[in-house]
């Protein structure tokens, strides 16, 4: 729930650095995607790190799999609870699978059936509720305190936080220093953590939060100083149609981040159809974020980003193939 209250908890970089070492072997160090076409339609020079490859198909891996595995043995052994519309579902389904901890999920109805099977299929226990009248805070929560359950949070978690930051570890450690970071941005587990990274190995780089239009949340708790909640949004980018912000993302947030855009559900639609057809990856629309957000950016203020060195981040792959071609089929030419 939102709070007024900085946390005493924040993670910092030294956290992210820790959970590397502790997702090594476990996560996917997942590949940086480069397109010469982009670069020069662009005038920049652009570094497009894959989490769409990674395990279950998308970072919420990493955060999932850095909590579980800094649970002591009596919580693993009564098992953990998590809400998700759906990656972070999965994820947490994988790593409690590996881990050896049975899990519990609740997942709204309309979740994608893509996601929902996977979810059962990591050997999860799914409850359903309805996104648009019950809250699913307080089911996972009632949960938590019937059956002895940990809540494993999908963004307002400092394990959490942590384990996201290590995908855009891995971007600066790889190629170094940029100028600008464009990441997706829900509850802003993924955007914290990448603000962690970035201050510590590229402190000078311009890092942009990007959210669904309709889902403005965070831009509007960054300009207000304090979260702000909205009614639930309709868009397509599922995976970031938050409410509000973590009381421990948000102040991460506020500190260091350079701005929060929003972008239209139908430039989500155009960026997926670019993933497939230049970078021959399939990408999910809250993934097609943070590219459609540097894209807008770049086209508003060329001479900005003129020459510079730009990463961006794709957040998730998981999207029904039928859906998928419904979508980008029926874009505008
Ligand atoms: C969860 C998710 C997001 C949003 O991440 P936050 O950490 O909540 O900001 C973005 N894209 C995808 C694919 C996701 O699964």
């Amino acid at each position: 729930m939102p709070t007024e209250t900085v946390p005493h908890d924040l993670p910092t970089a030294d956290d992210v650095h820790a959970a590397a070492e502790i997702l090594r072997g476990s996560a996917h160090r997942t590949p940086v995607l480069t397109s010469r076409l982009t670069d020069a339609e662009l005038g920049a020079s652009v570094l497009v790190k894959a989490e769409n490859l990674q395990r279950t198909g998308s970072f919420k891996f990493r955060g999932a799999f850095h909590t579980l595995s800094r649970l002591g043995p009596d919580e693993r052994a009564a098992g953990v609870v998590a809400f998700s519309s759906g990656n972070h579902a999965q994820a947490v389904a994988l790593a409690a699978q590996l881990l050896g901890v049975p899990a519990t999920i609740v997942m709204p109805t309309d979740a994608p059936a893509s996601k929902l099977a996977a979810t059962r299929g990591y050997g999860a226990e799914v409850v359903s509720y309805d996104r648009f009248t019950e809250d699913r805070d307080a089911i996972a929560a009632d949960l938590a305190a019937r059956r002895g359950l940990t809540l494993v949070p999908p963004y307002d978690h400092p394990h959490v936080i942590a384990g996201q930051g290590t995908a855009v570890l891995e971007l600066l450690e790889e190629h170094g220093p940029l100028d600008a970071l464009f990441v997706c941005l829900g509850g802003g587990g993924l955007l914290s953590g990448s603000l962690l990274a970035a201050q510590a190995l590229s402190p000078g780089c311009a890092v942009f939060g990007v959210e669904p239009e309709a889902g403005d949340d965070g831009r509007r708790s960054l300009r207000a100083g304090r979260i702000v909640t909205i009614d639930q949004p309709r868009t397509l980018a599922d995976g970031a149609a938050t409410r509000y912000l973590g009381s421990r993302t948000f102040p991460i947030i506020a500190e260091y981040v350079e701005d929060i855009l929003t972008v239209p559900d139908d430039a989500l639609v155009e960026s997926m159809a670019l993933f497939a057809s230049r970078y021959k990856v399939l990408v999910e629309p809250t993934g097609a974020l943070a590219f459609a957000g540097m894209r807008a950016a770049v086209a508003a203020d060329p001479e900005r980003f003129s020459g510079t060195r730009i990463g961006v981040t794709i957040s998730g792959g998981n999207v029904d193939l039928d859906r998928f071609a419904a979508l980008v089929g029926a874009r505008r030419p």
